[in-house]
């Protein structure tokens, strides 16, 4: 046998020809969801908006530009089986096809216009370690290869596994989550536009607190906005 042959059924075998979304066999016209999948899918259109919901999150706590996630992400639903599986699953390779089709839909408005960085949100490295990847780090992977904007993995470093409280008013106790990231090379981020990458998006407190360190870190000198596969339905309502 040759090589070819034998790749090609390594490749079948891990990364599967069926969409996540409703197990359909994917033809060759389909991406990583099927067609029907990916133009039903809840998106959020917050890309489209500015002082959307999501940006409000932010208001008065730290300064930021942007900020929207692609779908809404509800319990039961089949998008939250597939952020399971590259969450916990070893599918890390849905995460990077996520974020190039996130970079492809945000890309039709001006969401990434002056974002001159790409930086994901670091796991502690025990959680890494034990996961073997950080899920966060091929989503803006697959972001960079669309907008070909550089992503740096290197600049953060998370000092804890423990996200801050969801549901507190967490920024009332900034003393105690003000050492969850430390911002090992903040040279690198000062003057520029950081675009923050996450999974999903639900108290929107780990990325607060980022965002606050980061801004801390360049003494004000900082642009950031923020983009995450999926927001929380509950954003909707409260
Ligand atoms: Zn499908």
């Amino acid at each position: 046998m040759s090589l070819s042959p034998l790749l090609c059924s390594l490749k079948q075998l891990l990364f599967p020809t069926t969409c996540p979304i409703c197990g359909k066999v994917l033809q060759e016209v389909d991406d990583f969801v099927c067609l029907h999948c990916s133009i039903a899918a809840p998106f959020t259109q917050l890309w489209r908006t500015r002082n959307n919901i999501m940006e409000a999150r932010f208001d008065g706590v730290v300064p930021i530009e942007r900020a929207a996630a692609l779908l809404w992400f509800s319990s039961g639903s089949a998008w939250r089986a597939v952020i399971h599986d590259f969450k916990y699953n070893s599918h890390w390779y849905y995460a990077e096809n996520l974020g190039r089709w996130l970079a492809s839909v945000f890309a039709e408005g001006d969401f990434f216009e002056g974002i001159d960085m790409i930086i994901p949100v670091p796991l502690h490295w025990s959680r890494r370690f034990t996961r073997g990847y950080n899920q966060s780090e091929h989503i803006a992977a697959g972001i960079s290869h669309v907008t070909s904007i550089p992503y740096n993995f290197k600049a953060i470093r998370r000092n804890r596994n423990n996200p801050p409280q969801a549901k507190r008013k967490f920024y009332q106790r900034w003393d105690n989550i003000s050492t969850l990231f430390s911002i090992t090379h903040p040279e690198k981020l000062v003057g520029r536009h950081i675009l923050l990458v996450d999974d999903v998006f639900t108290s929107g407190a780990t990325l607060i607190t980022l965002a606050r360190t980061i801004v801390k870190a360049c003494n004000g000198d900082v642009k950031i906005s923020i983009a995450t596969f999926a927001a929380s339905q509950h954003l909707r309502s409260e």
